[in-house]
């Protein structure tokens, strides 16, 4: 029996007949099958054209996008970093060798120059969201850091023209530490121990075994090197050119050929440290004064160049809980050098 074959029962002849199968029959089970066909191609081209079904070619371009897409995303963050690291070095012009050489820092309305104003990333426009961010966002970023990079130059070039015209000065300035001690002591008013009253601290106090080697922190010309009940051994070193005096002391011996008069360099070694004056143990005290007026000047405001303004503010604060500390504890062991604010022969 075809198992195909439809079949009708003929009553007469008590048996089953195989029903012939018209033209119409066949066309019929034809046209159904092209109608399903045609229903099943216009759902496929639809899943094609929305992308809910993607053809190799569009699947690869669309792993080659994603990873374009990463690479974008990672270079735009590199810049990030690199544009706040230039941010830190225009901090540090500013705070440091601006205030040192007495230079106007190039303004913030200079630095942001070119920032906002007409749209320069409409091109991206007519990309779909992601990707027309993603693009707009690096094509600012490396603006940014094309124009930060091209002002830091500029701002260098001024510096290295100023620095230049200002040789003398700059080498007279006392821009380095005269010792490599601990700063145990800082400037400002503090309690006395000896006197035991609030006094003014003139300097820096750098804890130092006694023979340490003091160093000029300047250019300049020796004024005097001889002793005082208060300062002991000291040296007073004048920088004309750039308007300061430096002392240094508490000294123990003055290195050779240090006496009135004397030309010294900067980092050159003018005396050993010791404990000579009113002094509770070997220490050495540095001081910077402005020349015309004999004022005092914070030293700290002098050791930054080496310095960020972050490691300076550290310094600072480190050197404020010794002191406390050191308030806290027997302030007249020896491991907590003070000295006489007094000034023998400085009028303040
Ligand atoms: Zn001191």
């Amino acid at each position: 029996m075809n198992p195909d074959a439809r079949y009708y029962y003929d009553e007469e002849n008590c048996q089953f007949v195989e029903v012939e199968r018209g033209w119409t029959d066949r066309l019929r089970s034809v046209g159904l099958v092209l109608g399903l066909a045609l229903v099943l191609t216009t759902i496929a081209a639809w899943a094609l054209d929305a992308h809910v079904i993607l053809t190799p070619h569009e699947r690869a371009l669309q792993s080659k996008n994603q990873a374009l897409r990463e690479q974008l995303d990672r270079v735009g963050n590199r810049m990030s970093t690199l544009s706040t690291r230039l941010n830190r070095l225009a901090e540090k012009d500013k705070e440091v060798y601006r205030t040192l050489l007495q230079i106007e820092p190039i303004a913030k309305d200079v630095r942001e120059v070119g920032v906002g104003g007409t749209d320069l990333y409409e091109k991206f426009d007519h990309l779909d969201g992601d990707t027309g961010t993603l693009l707009r966002k690096t094509a600012a970023k490396l603006d940014k850091l094309e124009r930060q990079v091209s002002l830091q130059g500029a701002s260098y070039r001024e510096l290295e023209n100023a620095m230049s015209e200002r040789r003398d000065q700059f080498d007279q300035l006392p821009a380095i530490r005269p010792s490599n001690g601990r700063i145990v002591s800082g400037y400002g008013m503090r309690h006395h121990p000896i006197l035991n009253v609030r006094k003014m601290h003139a300097g820096v106090d750098f804890l130092l075994r006694t023979g340490t080697p003091v160093m000029a922190t300047a250019e300049g010309v020796v004024r005097r090197a001889k002793f005082s009940p208060t300062y002991g051994k000291y040296v007073d070193l004048y920088h004309e050119e750039a308007g300061y005096m430096t002392r240094y002391a508490h000294l123990s011996a003055f290195a050779d050929g240090i006496r009135r008069g004397a030309r010294v360099e900067r980092g050159q070694k003018i005396a050993l440290s010791g404990n000579t004056g009113r002094s509770t143990g070997p220490h050495l005290h540095y001081e910077v004064r402005k020349l015309n007026n004999k004022r005092s000047l914070n030293p700290m405001n002098f050791f930054v160049p080496d310095m960020t303004p972050k490691e300076y503010h550290q310094l600072e604060q480190r050197t404020k809980r010794y002191r406390a500390r050191a308030r806290g504890r027997d302030v007249q062991g020896p491991d907590v050098p003070m000295d006489e604010g007094g000034d023998p022969s400085v009028s303040r």
